[in-house]
C-alpha cells in the first residue's frame, strides 16, 4: 500500500479514519499503543491490518487486545511483583547468612573458652574469657533479635505481595467493564466443564447472547451510555442464572453463559426470564436522565454432546443465536436435535 508510510505516522483517529474502523474505546486504546510504537509484538501483529492485508473485525480486535495489551498490562504486575519478592528473600538470605556467620563464631567463642577454662591459674584470665563470652552473647542476642524482626517484616511483606499475585490472577480472568469472566476464563471453564460432563454424563448447556442493533444504539447515544447498557445486560444476567453457571463477556456486546448440570428445559427457563426482563426495563441515561428506551437480546442454546470438541459445542450455540437473529431478534432459539434431555 503506497501510503502505508503516512497511515503509520498519523494520530490513532487518523489511522482508524483511513481504514474505516469504527473507534469504539478498544480499538482506540489498540490504535494508541500502536501509536506510542512501545509494543513491537502488538505492532507486528497489527501490520497486515494497517496495510489492508487483512479485514479488521470485532473479534480481530478482541483477540489483539487479550493477547497484546490485557496480558502485557498483567505481566508487568507479575514482574514487579516476583522482582519485590526476590529482593526480600535477598535480604532476608543477608541476615541469615550474618546470624550464621555469628553463630559459628560464637560456637567457637564457646569451644575456646571450655579450653582455656581447664586450665586457668590467672582470675584475670578468667575474667577475659567471661568478657569474651558475655559480648559474644550479646551479639548473638542482637542478631537473633534482628532476624525475627526482619523474618516477621518478610513475612508481611510475603503476605502483601501474595495478596497482590492473587488481584492480578483474578483480574487476568475478569472482564474490567462489566466485571464478568473474561473470554480466557470462558475458555478455561467451559473445557473444565465439558470433560466433567463427559465424565459424569450430566447435562451441560451453552448459551450465548448479543446485544440487537448495539451499533444503533451506540451511534445514537454515544460509547459511554453503550458501555452503561453493556453494564445493565451483564448484572441482570449475572443475577438470574443459577450459582454454579459461569457467566462471561464473550466479545464487544456478546455474552455467554456456561449451564453445568442444567437440563434444557431449565436453562431455556433461565434464558426467557432474563431476555423478558431485559426487553421489559425501562432504560435511563444516567448522565441526563434521558429516556433510552428499551434494549432487546438475542439468543442461543445448545447442549453439550460427548463428541464434542469445544469450537464443535461453540458453533452450535452460536448457531442457535444467528437463527434468533435471522428470525427476527429478541427471542432465544435452540439448536435443532437438543430435544433428548439427558440425565442432570
Ligand atoms: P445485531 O443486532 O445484528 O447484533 O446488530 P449490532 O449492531 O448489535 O451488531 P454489530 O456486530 O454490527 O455491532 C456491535 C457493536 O458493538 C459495534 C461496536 O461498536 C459495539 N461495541 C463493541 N464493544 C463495545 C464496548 O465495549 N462498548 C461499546 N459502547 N460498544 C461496543
Ligand atoms: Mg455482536
Ligand atoms: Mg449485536
Amino acid at each position: 500500500m503506497s501510503s502505508a508510510t503516512k497511515i503509520k505516522s498519523g494520530s490513532p483517529i487518523e489511522i482508524m479514519q483511513q481504514l474505516d474502523i469504527d473507534p469504539g474505546p478498544r480499538n482506540y486504546e489498540l490504535f494508541y499503543t500502536y501509536s506510542l510504537g512501545t509494543n513491537s509484538k502488538l505492532n507486528q501483529a497489527m501490520e497486515p491490518y494497517i496495510s489492508g492485508k487483512k479485514i479488521w473485525t470485532e473479534t480481530a480486535a478482541d483477540d489483539l487486545y487479550y493477547q497484546y495489551i490485557s496480558d502485557g498490562r498483567l505481566s508487568k504486575i507479575l514482574d514487579t511483583t516476583t522482582r519485590e519478592m526476590g529482593d526480600e528473600l535477598k535480604s532476608v538470605m543477608k541476615v541469615l547468612d550474618r546470624a550464621e556467620k555469628d553463630a559459628a563464631n560464637y560456637e567457637k567463642a564457646l569451644e575456646g573458652a571450655g579450653g582455656e577454662l581447664q586450665d586457668v591459674s590467672d582470675p584475670r584470665s578468667i575474667r577475659d574469657i567471661v568478657d569474651h563470652l558475655v559480648k559474644s552473647t550479646a551479639t548473638m542476642q542482637k542478631r537473633s533479635q534482628e532476624l525475627e524482626s526482619k523474618l516477621s517484616e518478610t513475612n508481611k511483606q510475603v503476605e502483601l505481595l501474595q495478596g497482590n499475585l492473587d488481584r492480578v490472577k483474578i483480574e487476568a480472568m475478569t472482564d474490567s467493564l462489566s466485571g464478568l469472566s473474561n473470554r480466557k476464563r470462558f475458555d478455561e471453564v467451559l473445557k473444565q466443564e465439558m470433560k466433567k460432563a463427559r465424565e459424569s454424563g450430566k447435562s451441560l448447556a451453552l448459551l450465548f447472547c448479543d446485544i440487537d442493533h448495539f451499533k444503533r444504539f451506540n451511534d445514537t447515544w454515544g460509547h459511554q451510555t453503550g458501555d452503561q447498557i453493556i453494564r445493565f445486560v451483564s448484572s441482570t444476567l449475572k443475577r438470574n442464572v443459577e450459582k454454579n453457571h459461569l457467566v462471561a463477556r464473550y466479545g464487544g456486546e456478546e455474552f455467554a453463559v456456561i449451564m453445568p448440570i442444567t437440563k434444557l428445559s431449565k436453562a431455556k427457563d433461565i434464558a426467557e426470564n432474563i431476555r423478558g426482563l431485559i426487553e421489559r426495563k425501562k432504560l435511563v441515561r444516567k448522565s441526563t436522565n434521558e429516556d433510552l428506551g428499551r434494549v432487546t437480546i438475542s439468543m442461543g442454546l445448545s447442549l453439550f454432546r460427548d463428541t464434542d470438541e469445544i469450537e464443535d459445542f461453540i458453533e452450535r450455540s452460536d448457531m442457535a443465536l444467528y437463527k434468533s437473529k435471522q428470525e427476527g431478534r429478541n427471542r432465544l432459539s435452540v439448536e435443532e436435535n437438543a430435544s433428548q434431555e439427558q440425565a442432570a
